[in-house]
């Protein structure tokens, strides 16, 4: 992986937000938090796992104590309880309308704790800190925030984006593979919407993904897998594609919707196989739903079946599942729904790719 930090300016809802990828970006971070100090909300995994790197974060930003909440990372913390205990903790630190949020972790956290940022005092200062391939490439991007409820997937949310989202890939070396295989599934999303360069060269390098991310356990980190594969390109191409995206379409009138490959079906199998007590990830749901909208796109002849064998191909060799035992009829309907991205106007919203780089 080369060394040089990659610099993305985005305007996001007419608010700067600014995107650094690169081994020292965290350091960067006392450029964004004015007076008062930032307080810190982490995910419990990166606490342990990197105590130093995060208090050398912390200190080259204010020298002083600083207040860190430390909660478990994964779907759970995405609960209106955790929201309400988070501003219980922002009360407590006497949080002020001018001040800073600092979350450092997975999509779960940033989603949580961006929601919390976005409605203390009608919106303080948000950065942050992804810790996932995910949240690198796709959750820290573009300002949506929210929680899980009513039996939802992310129901209630709100846009406040980020004021910067510094990128240390040195965090992924503790990552677990099931999450590396999430990371990929929304990496190839973006590839499939905006990134034929990209599409092409990891499809190209699919037999050292599979090697990787394939096999293996899915608790284990990947060992030497920075070393062993472009990451700082993939990620810098995929973050620079969601920006794009973002950036020209923020409240998701148009063609950020494009974003939403995979995402439909995706949602309503993660929200019934949470129900039902074997819980697919986000990731596994989104390559599930992403196989099928590809397959019913090359099926319907508006999609090229070899682009279609090809995203299939490449979604397995990152250990993504691509079919799934679907509920039955009327509990899907009743799940579909449920997205949030039914419009009353259109009815259900189904994106469905056209060609490698390019949506309907
Ligand atoms: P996650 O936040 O659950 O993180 C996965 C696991 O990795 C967790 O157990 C976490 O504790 C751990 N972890 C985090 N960083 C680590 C590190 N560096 N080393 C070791 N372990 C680490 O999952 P995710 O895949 O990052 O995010 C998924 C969430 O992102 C979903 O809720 C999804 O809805 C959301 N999402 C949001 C957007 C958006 O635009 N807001 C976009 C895509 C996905």
């Amino acid at each position: 992986m080369k060394d040089e930090s990659l610099n993305i300016e985005m305007k996001l809802g007419g608010r700067s937000s600014r995107y650094v990828l690169g081994p020292l970006a965290c350091l960067e971070l006392g450029h964004f938090v004015p007076h008062p100090p930032p307080v810190y909300i982490i995910d419990g995994a990166v606490a342990e796992l990197h105590p130093k790197w995060l208090e050398q974060i912390q200190a080259g930003c204010d020298p002083r104590e600083h207040a860190t909440l430390v909660l478990p990372g994964g779907e759970g913390v995405k609960t209106p309880e955790r929201l309400l205990a988070i501003w219980d903790w922002l009360a407590s630190h006497n949080v002020p309308r001018d001040g800073s949020v600092v979350a450092v972790g997975g999509g779960t956290i940033l989603d949580v704790v961006g929601f919390a940022a976005s409605t203390w005092r009608r919106g303080v200062h948000f950065i942050a800190i992804p810790t996932t391939l995910l949240a690198m490439v796709d959750a820290a991007i573009g300002g949506k925030t929210a929680v899980n409820a009513v039996g939802l997937k992310n129901p209630v949310g709100t846009f406040h984006p980020a004021e910067a989202v510094l990128a240390d890939p040195g965090f992924l070396t503790t990552l677990p593979r099931a999450a590396w295989r999430d990371g990929m599934a929304e990496m190839v999303k973006t590839a499939i919407i905006g990134g034929v360069w990209l599409f092409e060269d990891l499809h190209r390098q699919r037999a050292d993904l599979a090697r990787l991310l394939a096999i293996g356990d899915d608790e284990d980190p990947v060992p030497h897998v920075l070393g062993a594969l472009p990451w700082r390109e993939w990620i810098g191409q995929a973050a620079s594609i969601k920006a794009r995206i973002v950036g020209r379409d923020f409240r998701e009138g148009g063609i950020r919707r494009a974003l939403n490959l995979g995402h439909t079906l995706g949602h309503a199998l993660e929200a019934h196989s949470l129900a039902d007590g074997s819980p697919l990830s986000h990731g596994q749901a989104v390559a599930i739903g992403m196989a099928v909208v590809c397959r019913i796109a090359a099926e319907r002849g508006t999609f090229p079946v070899a682009s279609a064998v090809q995203v299939i191909e490449l979604l397995e060799s990152c250990g993504l599942p691509v079919t799934w035992n679907a509920p039955d009829r009327d509990t899907l309907i009743t799940l579909l729904g449920g997205d949030k991205k039914v419009s009353s106007a259109d009815g259900l919203r189904w994106v469905l790719p056209r060609s490698v780089g390019q949506m309907d």
